[in-house]
């Protein structure tokens, strides 16, 4: 436990920022973070801002053995479980059900890159159907795509992000959301301009890693 007890106290943190900025209502969502071959993920039937350190739910992510606090994990367990084991790189994973990327699952797929914040610390965000949650049919549609992008929209439900830490995984879930908000404001007055693939390109190149580190310093 006191191994833990940061990345404990780190996930309390970044819950609390989930509610407080509305990428979740009610006892939705659930956030995870990778440490010592663990994921700590948040318990069921709690709003993330209710969750205290200890409650955080310990499974080791090679056996998926759970520590028993008396607390079931997540129902999206499975989810978080084969994303880590899919993609050595990431470190955090936060699910949420933010409205403005759900309202853009209703009416279009595919979400166009529309300005460089997006594509610095975003790039890419890819879509996945429908399918009912908490089964692992929504476990393997996410983990088919863990290794192709770092935002996942999640049909008429929501979204997933990853990242190599909560910090990026967390801003990762606001940048997307705002791009679905800019993007549905956009589109009610006409097709919107989004940027070219040369634009994008250029921003994704080697020289504006330093830019999209820059953006991250700033996020602490
Ligand atoms: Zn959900």
């Amino acid at each position: 436990m006191s191994n833990s007890q940061s990345i404990r106290e780190e996930l309390c943190r970044y819950a609390q920022k989930t509610v407080a900025n509305k990428l979740v209502v009610g006892p939705g969502g659930n956030i995870s973070a990778r440490h010592d071959g663990k994921m700590y993920l948040s318990p069921s039937g709690f709003a993330l801002d209710e969750i205290r350190p200890a409650q955080w739910v310990e499974v080791d992510i090679a056996t998926g053995d759970m520590t028993d606090i008396g607390l079931r994990p997540s129902s999206e367990v499975l989810m978080h479980l084969y994303a880590y084991r899919a993609n050595p790189d990431i470190g955090a994973i936060v699910h949420t059900h933010p409205p403005y990327c759900i309202a853009f699952t209703l009416v279009a797929r595919d979400l166009p890159i529309m300005f460089p914040d997006q594509a610095a610390l975003v790039g890419r965000t890819v879509y996945v159907p429908y399918v009912l949650p908490t089964t692992d049919k929504l476990a393997d549609a996410v983990v088919e795509k863990v290794n192709e992008a770092s935002s996942i929209l999640l049909g008429n439900h929501g979204l997933v992000t990853t990242g190599r830490n909560l910090r990026e995984a967390y801003y990762r879930t606001e940048v997307v959301e705002e791009s679905s908000k800019i993007y549905l404001i956009a589109s009610a007055i006409r097709e919107p301009k989004v940027m070219t693939s040369e634009e994008y390109e250029e921003i994704a190149s080697l020289e504006s890693e330093a830019y999209r580190i820059q953006l991250l310093q700033k996020m602490k």
